[in-house]
């Protein structure tokens, strides 16, 4: 990777913990449409998990249009004002558990220390607006040079190659000059690699085997902490 000056990042889940965060905006609304409609927590909760998954490989992110259809699946019609509390409740509960890695102020500085140009490519949280609000809320907004958030700032979201290239065009490189940091082989690789990038899965839980993964969707590095990326980098500062 001799030839990369750029560092690009996904958001969620690679610079930012949102593992617990999730979970507990996923149970704070499910306990808020049990109470609501008298409906068995859990059952709320497995809908809600199931929308979720269901709606992510659409690249569907708009909180609305879960709920109204776990809802609708619960055989609940909810009016507008009480979906959009919902929302509400959903990212506040969110905000309030979201985390930095312990990792990831350390890193940011050192690869800039390096002298690389850092930024961010990720995917919208299905209200334009939303996702920026939060890197910037995270702190962590000053350390790059471009944030594209793909499905507000470009029409297609990740594993669509649309945002990487936006990114490569603003920054007036070639892929070959840019490395992509994700944790999620089938969103954050395809894409990155279709735009000529190079590719790095931080995959903490140490699942990952990359000889199990060919072509469009292999990595050209997994890491297990971003800790490890100056190293591979070859930034010693
Ligand atoms: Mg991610």
């Amino acid at each position: 990777m001799r030839s990369v000056r750029i560092v690009l990042f996904d958001y969620d889940d690679t610079l930012v913990d949102v593992g617990k965060a999730r979970d507990f905006a996923r149970r704070v609304v499910a306990g808020r449409i049990s109470s609501l409609m008298g409906v068995d927590e859990s059952v709320v909760l497995n809908v809600i998990r199931d929308v979720e998954g269901r709606m992510e490989s659409l690249g569907l992110f708009d909180r609305r249009v879960w709920f109204e259809r776990a809802t609708a699946e619960l055989g609940i019609k909810l009016g507008i004002d009480l979906i959009n509390e919902l929302v509400r409740v959903y990212w506040d509960s969110w905000s309030s558990r979201s985390r930095l890695f312990p990792e990831t102020l350390s890193v940011l500085r050192q690869l800039r220390a390096c002298g690389y140009r850092l930024g961010i490519v990720t995917n919208t949280d299905g209200e334009p607006g939303l996702k920026r609000g939060r890197i910037r809320r995270d702190g962590v907004h000053d350390f790059f040079d471009i944030i594209i958030v793909a499905g507000d700032d470009t029409e297609h979201v990740k594993p669509h190659p649309e945002p990487f290239i936006k990114a490569l065009q603003m920054l007036g490189v070639e892929g070959r000059e840019a490395v992509y940091v994700g944790d999620r082989v089938s969103t954050d690789v395809p894409g990155a690699k279709a735009a000529g990038m190079y590719t790095v899965i931080a995959d903490r839980s140490g699942s990952l085997d990359i000889d199990e993964l060919s072509g469009g969707s292999r990595p050209d590095f997994i890491i297990n902490s971003l800790s490890d990326l100056p190293r591979i980098l070859g930034c010693n500062r």
